[in-house]
């Protein structure tokens, strides 16, 4: 073999069978091949196991996917470059025009954005209400045929807690597939109920560190399978390299999430008693609107608490800014603490009625509780609270 064609078929390094690596390589390749065509077409027709093509499956994803989904108590799984694409490549598989979905005023704002704006390019038609109003579901749902409900359980950024058994029996009873986001309450959440899909962005609790983008889309392998066609061709596929990270970041998932919820807790109780703060949402605390259905429904209750500044807007924005160890960004779930000022929350577009149902009020921050000592970010915060209070 000449230099030059060796530098493109370079030596085989074969690692012995019972030689194995403790952490799974990362197979950045993306393409496998067999040795004869017979055995290739036998991977297309579902005959053997293997490997062809990364955009519709690799090792190193598919490992991340089973371990994703035997946390979230289902067999099907796959894998997208980011959150909000678990979400779009879904509905566009499960999705046609004229179908009817239901979705809620306190949502991911993207999420609404897929759903009211782009969807409805294609045909696709929808309702949109207020997590706290069940009894509406059933009436929209009586009155449209409906083929999906979407929605969050806490939402994002209020944290109510959505009534779930409540809602997917709803869904159920009128022949609708419900899709939970539930990138808030993360992977070992939830899935003691009907929900036919889990979503969840992998860039907040499986990366924990702040530094890789990922998503996941969980359910039946039944379901899973059925949107496997449409997924490959849309081609929203992980990078392997960013799989391997969030496969390692998977590793310290439970240890990050007990200690981040204790953060929350503490953080959150806090600041329920600080005069500067008109009102606390966290379901773990006793108070909290959503506290007793969360009770029931999750073991902890998660990372972000979202408080509302006495003074608005401008007390929010000053409080922010004062913040030494919380940095003003998007996104949730790193070992930094993160916070949302008021004039960053996305509440624009709403009208009266649904303003008050996402109820985002003009002082309303979201904080995202890290991994920091909480007595120094208790005290971080109330240094701010007060710089918040003397403009
Ligand atoms: C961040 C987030 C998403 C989108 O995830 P990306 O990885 O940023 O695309 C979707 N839903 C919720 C609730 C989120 O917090």
């Amino acid at each position: 073999m000449r230099k030059r064609t060796r530098v493109t078929h370079p030596p085989e390094v074969k690692v012995p069978p019972d030689n194995r690596p403790l952490v799974a390589p990362i197979y950045q390749s993306v393409k496998f091949t067999f040795d004869d065509v017979d055995e290739t077409l036998g991977l297309f027709q579902g005959k053997r196991e293997g490997f062809y093509y990364s955009r519709i499956s690799n090792p190193t994803l598919r490992q991340l996917e089973l371990l994703l989904a035997e946390l979230q108590g289902r067999d099907g799984c796959l894998l997208m470059g980011s959150g909000i694409a678990a979400i779009s490549i879904p509905l566009i598989a499960l999705l046609k025009s004229g179908d009817h979905v239901v979705y809620f005023a306190e949502q991911y704002q993207p999420t609404r954005a897929l759903i009211g704006r782009v969807l409805r390019r294609f045909g696709v038609t929808s309702t949109m209400l207020s997590i706290d109003d069940l009894d509406g579901l059933e009436r929209a749902m009586a009155a449209t045929p409906t083929r999906l409900v979407v929605f969050e359980s806490p939402t994002n950024p209020v944290l109510k807690i959505a009534d779930i058994e409540r809602l997917t029996a709803i869904a159920r009873r009128h022949g609708a597939l419900t899709l939970l986001d539930n990138t808030l309450a993360g992977f070992h959440n939830h899935g003691q109920f009907a929900v036919d899909l889990f979503a969840h962005s992998l860039t907040k609790f499986a990366s924990g560190h702040g530094d890789v983008m990922g998503g996941a889309i969980i359910g039946s392998a039944e379901l899973i399978d059925s949107m496997r066609g449409d997924i490959g061709i849309l081609g929203p596929t992980l990078d392997p390299h960013a799989a391997f990270l969030l496969q390692r970041g998977m590793k310290t998932y439970f240890v990050r999430w007990d200690a981040q919820c204790r953060n929350a807790q503490r953080v959150a109780e806090h600041l329920s008693r600080h005069p500067q703060v008109e009102r606390v949402r966290y379901p773990g605390l006793p108070s909290d609107p959503g506290h007793a259905l969360a009770l029931r429904q999750m073991p902890d209750f998660g990372t972000i608490v979202t408080i509302d500044v006495a003074g608005g807007e401008e007390a929010g924005t000053r409080f922010a800014e004062a913040l030494e160890l919380f940095s003003i960004t998007a996104s949730l779930g790193s070992t930094e603490s993160l916070v949302v000022p008021p004039a960053l929350q996305k509440s624009k577009g709403f009208t009266t009625e649904q303003l008050q149902w996402s109820d985002i009020g003009p002082g309303t921050v979201r904080l995202s509780i890290g991994l920091e000592d909480v007595n120094d970010l208790i005290d971080d915060l109330d240094k701010a609270l007060l710089a918040a209070n003397h403009d």
